[in-house]
């Protein structure tokens, strides 16, 4: 991994003001890359800087900034496949143009002003299972005395995810509709999903990857990762509960998943890598393939908010319903993409691999509503009066997240946006 250098520097400013605001998710520390389109319709990358958002087509056209010939492109894939080395530079270059002692340029288009796209091409999607929190809490409904698999604590458990069904921040979704089974029924139903449900999650695009047959050290995977985002995983428990078995979800997840258009880049994060909470005392450890760096985890919080129609109707704000640390993960990202990679799979610049739900120790910390409001039994209470098992019509989850530490400067996410639509 790169060291610090004075793109971290908490000193510095932007002469892009709202950069320079306290609170700012996009400080010019974070410099997070995404693809926006505005009434040109094609879709350019641009960087977040405070309220705005630097057009990196605009800037090389014009020769204020001296490539990558990728900054051209219409998705990030192409800058994702550089290697560190040459996203590192980016990450410089762009950082001397908007630090408050540059030039002014004109190349800024608002974020009000613009629609944002999936950020990549994205080729594979694969979802883990990293929270020994969540999978201990969501084991002990269907396996009370041994809620986690014997391989939990052995490999990163995940299944391969749907991408054609990844949709961007603010893209509604509708209610999947699928087979459900009663308990002792005879038969299944085929109706609308009355379990829904969302996942947050940390998403994370790969870079460079590697051809088929080829391993990725666990020493060397943070160099294969690009960045991160915010993922809500949405999931229809009661379809997922019959037909699960034998071989994972499917059509319980592969009906939307949303991500936040930003990647904060690995760059961006450097300050805040930390080692995971520490594993139980009677844990194995790794094996040595996937031993990995101590510092491989990330302090990231992530929020959960909601909002129903009776909030909205009364102009309430949405209410937090939960909040927790990616440093509860049992899994850091190296470990997923070595573990990933390890059989000779090659991965793809544009791959996403979500962590799983970020769940911690504490009920409050619990990323999904089925943990949460514990399957249904101890629905949350909502500040108008309404109580949430489940997601109904209408409801909007809104999830954020942000890295703050001592010495630094406090970097952010933006949101990950969703409202549901009925059947
Ligand atoms: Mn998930």
């Amino acid at each position: 991994m790169s060291a610090l250098d004075w793109t971290h520097d908490p000193a510095l400013r932007s002469w892009v003001e709202s950069a320079n605001a306290a609170g700012s998710d996009f400080p010019i520390q974070n410099l997070p890359l995404g693809v926006f389109r505005s009434r040109t319709a094609r879709p350019t990358i641009g960087v977040a800087i405070g309220d705005q958002i630097l057009d990196l087509r605009a800037c090389i056209e014009a020769r204020d900034l001296h490539g990558p010939e990728a900054c051209r492109g219409e998705t990030l894939n192409a800058l994702m496949a550089l290697p560190a080395g040459e996203r590192r530079a980016l990450r410089l270059a762009i950082a001397a143009l908007l630090r408050a002692d540059a030039r002014r340029l004109e190349w800024l288009v608002p974020q009000s002003a613009v629609e944002m796209d999936v950020p990549a091409r994205i080729g594979d999607y694969t979802d883990f299972y990293a929270s020994v929190h969540h999978a201990t809490r969501v084991g002990r409904r269907l396996r009370p005395e041994s809620p986690l698999f014997p391989n939990y604590k052995w490999l990163p458990v995940a299944y391969h995810g749907r991408a054609s069904s990844i949709v961007v921040s603010g893209t509604p979704v509708r209610r999947p509709s699928g087979q459900t089974h009663a308990d002792g029924a005879p038969a299944p139903l085929f109706g609308p999903s009355r379990r829904l449900d969302y996942e947050a999650e940390i998403g994370f695009f790969l870079g460079p990857g590697g051809p088929l047959g080829a391993s990725i050290p666990v020493g060397s995977a943070d160099a294969h990762i690009v960045g991160a985002c915010l993922v809500n995983d949405w999931s229809a428990r009661d379809l997922q509960k019959w037909e699960y078995q034998p071989l994972g979800p499917f059509l319980a997840k592969s009906f939307a998943t949303t991500i936040s258009p930003w990647v904060v880049t690995m760059e961006a994060l450097l300050p805040f890598r930390a080692p995971l909470s520490p594993r139980g005392p009677d844990d194995p450890a790794p094996l040595p393939y996937l031993a990995g760096a101590p510092d491989g985890g990330l302090g990231i919080t992530v929020e959960v908010y909601l909002e129903t129609p009776a909030m909205r109707d009364r102009g309430m704000p949405p209410v937090r319903v939960s909040t927790a640390s990616f440093l509860d993960m049992y899994w850091t990202p190296a470990q997923m993409v070595t573990h990933h990679a390890s059989n000779g799979c090659n991965l793809r610049p544009g791959d996403l691999l979500a962590s799983g739900t970020v769940s911690g120790p504490a009920e409050e910390s619990a990323g999904c509503l089925l943990e949460r409001a514990s399957a249904g039994e101890e629905p949350i209470a909502l500040p108008s009066g309404e109580r949430r098992a489940f997601l109904e019509d209408g409801d909007t989850v809104v999830m954020r997240a942000f890295c703050a530490r001592e010495g630094f400067t406090r970097i952010g996410f933006g949101e990950c946006r969703g409202s549901v639509v009925g059947p």
